[in-house]
C-alpha cells in the first residue's frame, strides 16, 4: 500500500522481512508501562498493548490480531499522520468522483452525438439511394 516509505523493507515481531508495499497502515504508538506500548490498528481500530522483547517497537510491522492487516509502528506526531492519511483518503474519494463524472459525461456525449448524427445518416442514405436510382436510369 505504501510506496513512499523511507525503507524498502521492515521487520515483523518474528524477525521476518516485510516489503514496504505490503504494509497496510501506519500505527503511531505510545509507551504505556512495564515495557508495553499501546497502539491501534489503522484498519479496524482494535487497541493493543505490545511488549517489545529485545526488538525495537519503532519501525516494527505488527499484524492486527483482529483483522490481520499489517501495521507499521511509528513514533511521531499522531495528529500530523492522521491529517496526512485523511487528506490521502479525501483525495482518493475526489479522484473516484471525478472518474465517475467523466464516465457519465462520455456516455452522455456519445448519446448526444448519436442523436445528432441519426438524421444526417437518413439524409445520406436517401442521397445514396437517389444516386443509385439515377445511375440505373442512365
Ligand atoms: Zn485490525
Amino acid at each position: 500500500m505504501f510506496n513512499t516509505l523511507n525503507q524498502t523493507t521492515y521487520l515483523d515481531d518474528q524477525g521476518h522481512s516485510i516489503e514496504a508495499a505490503k504494509v497496510d497502515f501506519i500505527a503511531p504508538y505510545q509507551y504505556g508501562f512495564d515495557g508495553f506500548y499501546k497502539w491501534q490498528c489503522g484498519s479496524c481500530k482494535f487497541e493493543r498493548a505490545t511488549r517489545s522483547c529485545g526488538w525495537s517497537i519503532a519501525g516494527q510491522v505488527l499484524e492486527c490480531e483482529s483483522c490481520h492487516k499489517r501495521n507499521l509502528l511509528v513514533k511521531t506526531n499522531c495528529t500530523e499522520i492522521d491529517e496526512c492519511i485523511g487528506m490521502k483518503n479525501r483525495l482518493e474519494v475526489e479522484i473516484a468522483e471525478l472518474k465517475h463524472n467523466q464516465d457519465k459525461f462520455q456516455t452522455h456525449l456519445k448519446y448526444a452525438v448519436a442523436q445528432k448524427l441519426a438524421p444526417l445518416s437518413t439524409v445520406i442514405d436517401g442521397l445514396l439511394r437517389d444516386f443509385r436510382e439515377s445511375e440505373g436510369k442512365v
